[in-house]
């Protein structure tokens, strides 16, 4: 059973910037309403909802320099979380920036895959996407949009999944050039959810050791709707590995009604948090 509770710290949650729904400050404003202190706005590859919140006064929550980096490991598309760096940090800027342009050549070439498969209007649709940083979530609109598919699960089983016949791979960085920018620029690696990659134990262990191994100081042990066995079994990674606790929502679209800002199971105790890092 999931038991969530209301957490004041949240260190995973996306903008209109990438995936997500809502403009930077509304997002704020809404964990804040939540009872959420302490957060960290992470979009795909993209700083930009940071840039735009240094415009704004934030009362009464702290809001902390994030992003989440798609790379390569274990044959998989991996996530890292980098937390707590600096955002004017020329290596990091120049790693967002390709980062953002290959995503880009990536939809488009799904688009023209797409097309050829006789999905009329998906070309133009893409062109009309605003995101900073446009991923496989904004592909899957789309196409639920133009009436290609019923749901997000459908469109990844028939088009855009590893198996389905639309994919188009893409050559991400390596895990540890991720964790690297992020470390360069004065930050916190964190491994994203782990539990989400469809990986064996045997191949998820070796992905922690091979994370630890590149430098990566933090992993995820709590997230939204994280399973009991699983938390308990990556606690014991964290513990054999010397890696710091994080926990976030992975927030994304106030309709989703699986997410919600701060909510997710407790945090096990066991090992110490990465905010313990820098305080
Ligand atoms: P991208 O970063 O462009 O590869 O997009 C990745 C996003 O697509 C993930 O963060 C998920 O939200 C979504 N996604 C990837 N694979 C699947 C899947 N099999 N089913 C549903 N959503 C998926
Ligand atoms: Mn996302
Ligand atoms: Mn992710
Ligand atoms: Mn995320």
């Amino acid at each position: 059973m999931i038991i969530n509770i209301q957490h004041d710290i949240d260190l995973h949650a996306h903008t209109h910037l990438s995936d997500g729904k809502l403009p930077p400050v509304e997002l704020v404003g809404l964990f804040r309403e939540a009872g959420v202190t302490t957060m960290a706005i992470t979009d795909h590859d993209s700083i930009g909802a940071h840039l735009e919140l240094s415009k704004h006064d934030l009362d009464g929550i702290e809001v902390i320099p994030g992003v989440e980096i798609s790379c390569s490991a274990a044959g998989r598309e991996i996530h890292v979380v980098g937390l707590d760096f600096d955002l004017n940090n020329a290596a990091m800027l120049a790693f967002l920036a390709e980062q953002q342009q290959r995503r880009r050549e990536r939809i488009r070439l799904y688009g023209d895959k797409l097309e050829s498969l006789g999905l009329e209007g998906v070309n133009q649709a893409i062109d009309a996407v605003k995101a900073e940083s446009i991923t496989r979530t904004h592909l899957a609109e789309i196409l639920i949009q133009l009436g290609y598919a019923k749901n997000n699960q459908q469109v990844f089983k028939r088009y855009l999944g590893r198996k389905a016949r639309a994919y188009v791979k893409i050559e991400w960085p390596s895990l540890e050039q991720a964790v690297a920018v992020i470390k360069a620029a004065g930050g916190t690696a964190v491994l994203a959810h782990p539990g989400r990659y469809q990986l064996s134990n045997r191949q998820l262990k070796e992905l922690i050791r091979q994370f630890k191994a590149a430098g990566g100081q933090g992993i995820e042990l709590t997230y939204s709707n994280i399973d009991e066995k699983t938390a308990r079994w990556l606690l014991e990674r964290a513990e054999e590995h010397g890696l710091f606790a994080s926990q976030g929502s992975d927030f994304h679209d106030p309709a989703w009604p699986w997410v919600k800002p701060g909510r997710f199971p407790a945090l096990k105790s066991g090992v110490e948090p990465v905010w313990s890092l820098w305080q």
